[in-house]
């Protein structure tokens, strides 16, 4: 790049990639997952359910059922609904929370808000007549959503509560599954839906002293509000008198961290990476606006989010926040720089093969070879360092300190790490009672009896609060918390070991009347409830066909499931050279990056995917998967 473009751009791309590139080297542990330790033995009190009000008292059930899910959250609910729906209601539902909510139920920290739309991420808003009071909903709206769509698809009467499921067992003899938990429940189930939540399993940095701190501790996930006072809309009066901790800077603790500097008397920041944050502008709902809404309304926005997420072209964005901006700035580089032919040829081969009327198979090429023809990934490159220079400004104009707005300042690709988007987290900085412990990359030194240690010096704390995240990429039976063991003793642990293989995402084989719900060889969306409300969908026709077809057995055929890793394989997206380039994270298995295009999402976007499972189910043959009456 020349110096004349360097000067119009206000920045450096060689330099700034340069330094992306010092920021990862120096955040690269050879240990990679096994810097954090597991919540077990020692550790287990972290899970303890802070929430519940009263300990449930039940004798063990015995019984047989046609489904039973795992997972109490909204993807659990939703496989419930949707099967109820279409008639479906012999139906169990096991969750280890007291309530409904999964992660909502879990997550109940000062400030927690989700920052993907509340009008295309509370699913079946229609169906429910619920309207969302802002744009952004918060923690105790979303939990009180999920009570409403239990009451509403009366999804209680199905619930066993404060259970955790320890084992389940393929029964080949009464072709169904023993499904064993820790009260002592033996439930033979014809058919098991796992949704158990990709983000369920709270970890702990593994640094030295971790078990001496005398004071008091605990995860994000497991907010103690007896210690700290308060609710998740913050007031937390009991800190007033204390000096608090927070461990991680990550999505979770930029919206506790406000509520924590409000209430207590010192807070100290103790930060390894920090997040991007952008501006949020939360909005009261118009009643008008949502009443006016025509018949369908919901789909076609989560829809119309998602496409734009994914590169898909819309007519309009109807979202129109951060997250679309972000996306419209990433994928706009590739059409804006075509000649105006092109672009009409593009646009015109897009109508032709549009992903509801086609596979994307010849689209696909067309657009890969433009891509290589335009440059795009350097241009997507360009813009991403654009993105990223508005977020570091921010920090510059919100933060008084020079020395702390720079600190906080990310250097790396926007979708290394989750954007977070929130309008008060960089002001907290100001704080006479905050300071933000920069451990430039490093993370803390060590704990002692008294407080948390960075470079020699101690910093004495009544409180530390880790907000360190979740388990990923660890074995999926540890990540769930129970053993699933299939056809001639297979686990799903063995299954797996090396690669993921399955046929859409939800059925393995090896596993038969199982579904599977999460994003891998799925289709992955931002807004997650999407995604897993099509896995809902999918599943209770399917359920419904094999009822009505009197089948008591299904399972991937090994073509089938064979055929699906390699589209997954073909149409793999994430490159493993942007994965590499990326600073340390979850999303990147801690920077040590074991590029396998089979474990991944499915790579053509949610679109295109829940296109394909649409069009299977419309076909009705039911094809890739092995029947017997
Ligand atoms: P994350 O894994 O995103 O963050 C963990 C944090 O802990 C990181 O800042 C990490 O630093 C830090 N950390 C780990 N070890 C150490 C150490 N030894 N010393 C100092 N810091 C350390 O977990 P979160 O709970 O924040 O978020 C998990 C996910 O949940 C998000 O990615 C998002 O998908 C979802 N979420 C969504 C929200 C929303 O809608 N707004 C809100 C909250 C969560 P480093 O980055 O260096 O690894």
């Amino acid at each position: 790049m020349s110096a004349a473009e360097t000067v119009e751009l206000g920045f450096d791309p060689d330099a700034l990639r340069e330094k992306y590139r010092a920021e990862r080297d120096k955040r690269i542990r050879p240990e990679g997952n096994d810097q954090y330790i597991e919540v077990t033995g020692d550790f287990s009190h972290y899970v303890d359910d802070p929430y519940v009000t009263a300990e449930i008292d039940r004798e063990p059930v015995r019984t047989a059922t046609e489904v039973l899910i795992i997972g109490g959250g909204f993807g659990g609910m939703l496989a419930a609904a949707r099967l109820k729906q279409a008639g479906i209601t012999d139906i169990l539902l096991v969750e280890k929370g007291a309530g409904f909510g999964g992660t909502w139920y879990w997550n109940r920290y000062p400030g927690a808000s989700c920052d993907i739309e509340a009008y295309v991420y509370l699913p079946m808003l229609e169906e429910t007549g619920f309207v969302p009071r802002q744009k952004y909903t918060n923690a105790s709206e979303t939990l009180a959503y999920c009570e409403v769509l239990a009451e509403t698809y009366g999804l209680h009467d199905n619930a066993l509560f404060q259970t955790q499921v320890q084992k389940t067992q393929w029964q080949e003899q009464s072709r169904r599954w023993r499904v064993t938990t820790n009260r002592g429940d033996a439930i033979d189930a014809r058919f098991v839906v796992h949704s158990n939540g990709p983000l369920n399993r709270p970890k702990l940095p593994g640094i030295a002293g971790i078990d001496r701190f005398q004071g008091h501790t605990f995860h994000t996930s497991r907010w103690d509000y007896d210690y700290t006072g308060g609710d998740s809309s913050g007031n937390l009066d009991r800190l007033a008198n204390k000096r608090v901790a927070v461990i991680g800077t990550g999505a979770t603790a930029v919206q506790c961290i406000p509520h924590l500097a409000q209430g207590a008397e010192q807070l100290y920041v103790f930060q390894r990476t920090p997040s991007s944050i952008d501006v949020r502008n939360n909005q009261a709902t118009d009643p008008q606006w949502i009443a006016g809404q025509a018949p369908g309304w919901q789909d076609r926005r989560r829809t119309n989010f998602e496409s734009l997420m994914s590169g898909v072209p819309v007519k309009e964005d109807l979202v129109g926040d951060g997250w679309t901006e972000a996306f419209r700035d990433l994928f706009g580089q590739f059409r804006e720089q075509m000649p105006p032919k092109w672009r009409l040829a593009f646009w015109a081969l897009q109508g032709l093969f549009s992903p509801r009327r086609r596979e994307r198979g010849f689209k696909q090429y067309l657009i890969d070879r433009a891509m290589v023809y335009m440059d795009v990934p350097s241009k997507m490159e360009l813009a991403d360092f654009k993105k990223m220079e508005k977020i570091r400004a921010r920090a510059d104009a919100l933060v008084q300190d020079g020395a702390v707005a720079e600190s906080l300042k990310p250097y790396y690709r926007q979708f290394c790490k989750r954007p977070c988007f929130h309008d008060e987290y960089l002001q907290t900085f100001n704080r006479d009672n905050v300071t933000l412990v920069d451990t430039r990359g490093r993370g803390v030194d060590a704990f002692t009896e008294q407080g948390v240690v960075f470079d020699g010096e101690e910093y004495p704390v009544d409180c530390i609060i880790f907000a360190t995240g979740f388990e990923v990429g660890t074995d999926y039976s540890r990540r769930c918390g129970y053993e699933i063991v299939g056809v001639d003793g297979l686990t799903v642990s063995e299954k797996w070991q090396d690669r993921l293989a399955t046929f859409h995402g939800l059925h393995a084989r090896g596993f038969p009347n199982s579904f599977f719900f999460g994003p891998m060889q799925s289709g992955f969306t931002a807004t997650f409830t999407f995604a897993l409300d099509e896995n809902a969908i999918h599943t209770a026709y399917i359920i419904e066909q094999l009822q009505q077809r009197q089948v008591t057995r299904v399972e991937a055929s090994e073509a089938a499931e064979q055929d699906w890793v390699d589209t997954v394989i073909r149409k793999a997206r994430l490159t493993e050279d942007f994965q590499k380039s990326c600073t340390p994270g979850y999303y990147n298995n801690e920077g040590h990056v074991q590029f396998k295009p089979e474990n991944t999402f499915y790579g053509g976007g949610p679109i295109e995917f829940f296109g394909i499972t649409k069009k299977w189910r419309k076909r009705g043959k039911l094809e890739g998967l092995e029947l017997q009456a």
